[in-house]
């Protein structure tokens, strides 16, 4: 059993860090509650064992000053219904007298949100003194903010020390996530495919070359695939390209060959003559885009090429979506991915989606329950996957 799962929080007063750092539209109102929910399970042990909650977390970039438009405050009715209509308590400054003694007062059972904790600029300068203030307030300090942990911010790394070893841990939700990362690095049953997309190939050369030790098969698509092609002396038209990544991109392709790991970029392409939802379409083989016309989507053979080799995968690992999938006429790529990553997930193979773009397309799809895991960060699992070691994880981790 887990450290978190073995203990018991009775009567303990437990300040678990959280990512509630959620999207709002301008009337405040959630418009995708996917990371508080991730959170609950960890909430419900701590009450369910007797004990108290204390919930930190951050939202969007204040600055380090106090700004009502990033208040924490609006999630208070939701974070409610969550926990099945449990009254959630709120000090509307993370540290300082108000936190303390409601801290101090609280009932076993009972929960407690503190303000954004970036209204201090302490808190991304992982200042020491902001992290102490933050610890006084309770007796053993939870990590549950994956989608944080690649930050060494006073709350998310900092912190740890001031709790002595048996009393810093992990929350389910972080669990969960290191789990299913360690198995897909560590323990890939073979062939592992690894399914990497997005605009940038400069956001995903590190993973890629992280990559080219451990899996078998890397496909790559989204804007990022027409940079190889141009290594390669194709004609991508106006499609995306990063001038300064080309000799990398043709360097990986290299490193790829010598090391017998393939890599599949899409042979085809679904093109258009605008950036537009009202662009004219048509399609043409990725290394011979018209002048004037860019690459938005992959083409009908790139999809059946790459949901053969997802097929016949046991691991698999996406990041990035293979086109504009933001726009009807270019998720059909994205979709075929998302539909053969499930299928193969069926049929036996371990799956881990994760980064925001993804994670949104499999959700759009009604796939998210279809795949094995689905992760809540984005750069921290990027990073993870590139073989750092996040600071979130180091602190709590640490002897
Ligand atoms: P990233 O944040 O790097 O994972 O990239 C995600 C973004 O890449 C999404 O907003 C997609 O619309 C965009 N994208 C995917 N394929 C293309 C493409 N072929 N051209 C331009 N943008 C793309």
């Amino acid at each position: 059993m887990s450290k978190f799962s073995s203990c018991n929080f009775k009567n303990q007063k437990a300040l678990v860090r959280v990512d509630f750092n959620v999207p709002l539209n301008d009337k405040a109102e959630i418009t995708d509650d996917t990371r508080m929910r991730a959170a609950v399970p960890t909430i419900n042990k701590i009450l369910n064992d007797g004990g108290k909650v204390i919930l930190m977390s951050h939202l969007g970039r204040p600055k380090g000053g106090r700004n009502e438009k990033y208040s924490l405050k609006p999630l208070l009715r939701h974070l409610s219904e969550l926990l099945g209509g449990k009254t959630v308590l709120f000090a509307d400054d993370c540290i300082g007298e108000q936190a303390f003694v409601t801290a101090g007062m609280m009932k076993p059972g009972e929960v407690l949100l503190l303000e954004n904790l970036r209204f201090y600029k302490e808190e991304e300068e992982g200042d020491e003194g902001f992290a102490k203030k933050l610890a006084e307030l309770a007796d053993i300090y939870v990590n549950d903010a994956f989608g944080t942990a690649h930050r060494a911010h006073a709350s998310t790394a900092v912190i740890a020390k001031f709790f002595p070893v048996e009393k810093r841990m992990f929350g389910l939700l972080m669990e969960g996530e290191v789990r299913s990362a360690e198995k897909v690095l560590h323990q890939s049953e073979k062939p592992f495919t690894a399914i990497i997309g997005g605009a940038k190939v400069s956001d995903k050369i590190l993973i890629i070359d992280n990559l080219l030790e451990k899996a078998n098969d890397i496909i790559i698509g989204g804007g990022m695939a027409y940079t190889f092609f141009k290594a390669q002396g194709g004609n991508i038209g106006k499609s995306l390209c990063e001038e300064d990544r080309l000799e990398i991109a043709a360097d990986l392709l290299k490193r790829a060959e010598a090391k017998g790991v393939r890599i599949h970029l899409p042979s085809d392409s679904i093109i258009a003559d605008k950036f537009d939802r009202n662009a004219n379409v048509s399609t043409a083989p990725s290394n011979q885009i018209p002048d004037g016309w860019l690459g938005l989507d992959i083409g009908e053979h790139a999809r059946n090429e790459f949901a053969n080799v997802i097929g016949k995968s046991k691991t698999i690992l996406w990041n990035g979506p293979m086109g504009v999938f933001e726009i009807e006429k270019f998720q059909l790529g994205t979709r075929a991915i998302a539909e053969a990553v499930a299928k193969a997930t069926e049929a036996g193979a371990y799956s881990l989606v994760g980064g925001g773009d993804s994670v949104a397309a499999v959700n759009q799809f009604g796939f998210a329950d279809k795949v094995s895991y689905v992760s809540t960060g984005g750069g921290a699992m990027l990073e993870y996957f590139e073989g750092k070691t996040l600071p979130g994880i180091a602190a709590v981790s640490a002897l």
